[in-house]
């Protein structure tokens, strides 16, 4: 679906500069752009979950809150807003770093109490670790959460239940479901774009999956995480004009605080684990600096209340994708 007018940024009406957190509203022109980060710390990542034990997350030094405020400066630079899905044990310890990223005019979401990846949970477990992030964001920064992303995008076809989960914690919306070929993570069926999950006894739930661009007949991740460090730029430069040019479509950016910290503690790990975690540290903030300039960039609850409005959200069934509900 293409919308009307739009895409490279910066409406007609709007000036050349990227928009202050305050810009006035263009109601039929969609937002070039919403911006995501995952609030957690370097020892917290799935990437060293076998070999970092979760009672022993007190014994590391943190890093979160100065590489969380280097981000805030950045995006302040640009006038960027975007969703900061923070991690509810971050949220407990860093109340005032939530209160600080919610006062920049950024949406508070949640990410998860522990960064269990969901297929180690049972439904019970999911909604407790739930409850309590929830309960630290919404204590630390007094307001009401409305987003989640699972740890690793670990909704999958197996973890589906978990839909039905948000809904009735009250989510308006998820960004878990990643449209990808992975060997973690994925549902590479589902759709690209903004939709709607059907769920039991009248609920629903919209999903915003995170960016991929066609390539060769599958969905490449793009512009997120260890895909913006691992690809080359030119790759993501010809990516990001394809979906907002071609499709007509808004640019969504992942990342994490420790993606720009080069001098973090270097941890043990698979090679695997290490290559994925470590590589490009050191030009992720340029990259970043370069890929908000297509902006401006909005939180994900922004682009969802477009969406609502003017885009047409598709329904989708998860009996489309695995089994639902579970079978205990
Ligand atoms: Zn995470």
């Amino acid at each position: 679906m293409m919308h009307n007018g739009t895409v490279s940024g910066v409406s007609a009406s709007a000036g050349p500069e990227p928009a202050t957190p305050q810009r006035a509203a263009q109601p039929s022109l969609h937002p070039a752009g919403a911006l995501s980060v995952d609030v957690e710390d370097y020892f917290h990542v799935e990437a060293f979950a076998d070999r970092i034990r979760y009672e022993d997350w007190p014994c590391f030094p943190s890093r979160v809150v100065r590489n969380t405020q280097r981000l805030l400066e950045l995006f302040a630079r640009h006038g960027a807003r975007g969703t900061f899905f923070i991690l509810g044990w971050v949220a407990e310890r860093e109340p005032a770093l939530v209160r600080q990223i919610a006062a920049a005019g950024h949406e508070i979401a949640c990410h998860s109490y522990r960064h269990a990846a969901l297929w180690r949970l049972t439904p019970e477990e999911f909604r407790a670790d739930t409850r309590r992030a929830v309960q630290s964001l919404e204590e630390a920064a007094g307001v009401r959460v409305v987003g989640y992303r699972a740890p690793t995008f670990s909704i999958v076809p197996r973890t589906l239940w978990a839909l039905e989960i948000l809904a009735e914690e009250g989510f308006l919306y998820d960004s878990s479901v990643f449209p990808v070929v992975h060997d973690l993570y994925g549902i590479p069926q589902a759709p690209r774009f903004p939709f709607r999950w059907e769920l039991g006894a009248g609920r629903s739930l919209y999903e915003i999956p995170p960016m991929t661009v066609r390539l060769a007949g599958r969905n490449l991740a793009i512009a997120g995480g260890g895909y913006l460090r691992l690809y080359p730029m030119w790759l993501t430069r010809w990516a990001v004009r394809r979906v907002q040019h071609r499709e007509g479509r808004p640019v969504l950016i992942y990342l994490h605080p420790w993606e720009i910290d080069p001098t973090q503690p270097r941890l043990s790990g698979r090679w695997k684990s290490r290559f994925r975690h470590y590589r490009n540290l050191e030009q992720m903030e340029a990259r970043l600096d370069e890929l908000l300039r297509t902006g401006p960039f909005v939180p994900f609850r922004e682009l969802l209340e477009w969406e609502r409005q003017y885009g047409q959200l598709a329904s989708v069934s998860p009996l489309r994708f695995g089994r639902f509900p579970p079978e205990n």
